[in-house]
């Protein structure tokens, strides 16, 4: 079901250019946001501040949200929460001339689809807990000492360096040309 928490009456300042309001609240998300190791999921709280301009081809909305981040980090897999904001603006044009351009509806205009994708693109796709999260111990899946983390690139467990020598046989593909009604049919 459509939610119609995003939209915002537009309806006093509609065709008369000039006009603007500004109006601030706080909603709960109604639907998670991202698909990631990070997303705002449904229930947390966002704050919303929006400004709507009439101009002549519609209502120019510049908006600002804040709410907060669940995420997983990356490298230690903990789960963490960071406060998270995004801004966005975008022209609801009375005539949308592109499939892209967002439009008005009546009275009002939804802001939901452009704040989704204004998250979305904002999102973390590689979470960190902290900049310097030395992750996990790749042999006993435990958390890494920072000074463990630390080590050079060069001195590389021997065994990891026989293995990059190790290469799998070669999938040759197994080609069945023509294998067509009679399967028995593998005469020459
Ligand atoms: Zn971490």
């Amino acid at each position: 079901m459509p939610t119609r928490l995003f939209e915002e009456n537009i309806r006093d300042i509609a065709g008369r250019p000039g006009e603007m309001r500004e109006r601030s609240r706080e909603l709960a998300v109604p639907e998670r946001l991202g698909e990631g190791l990070a997303r705002v999921p449904a229930g947390e709280t966002l704050a919303l501040d929006v400004r709507l301009e009439s101009v002549h081809e519609g209502i120019l909305v510049s908006a600002e949200a804040r709410t907060t981040v669940h995420a997983e980090c990356g490298r230690c897999l903990k789960d963490f929460t960071t406060p998270f904001q995004v801004e966005f603006q975008e022209l609801f044009a009375y005539t949308p001339t592109e499939a892209d351009e967002y439009g008005v509806h009546g009275d009002h205009v939804d802001l939901e689809p452009p704040l989704r994708d204004a998250v979305v693109l904002a999102l973390p796709f590689q979470p960190v807990c902290r900049p310097d999260c030395p992750g996990l111990d790749p042999e006993s899946g435990e958390l890494r000492e920072a000074e463990a983390a630390a080590v050079p690139e060069a001195e590389i467990d021997p065994r990891w360096a026989a293995l990059a020598g190790y290469q799998t046989g070669t999938a040759e593909a197994a080609d069945e040309p023509g294998s067509g009604d009679d399967p028995e049919s593998a005469s020459k």
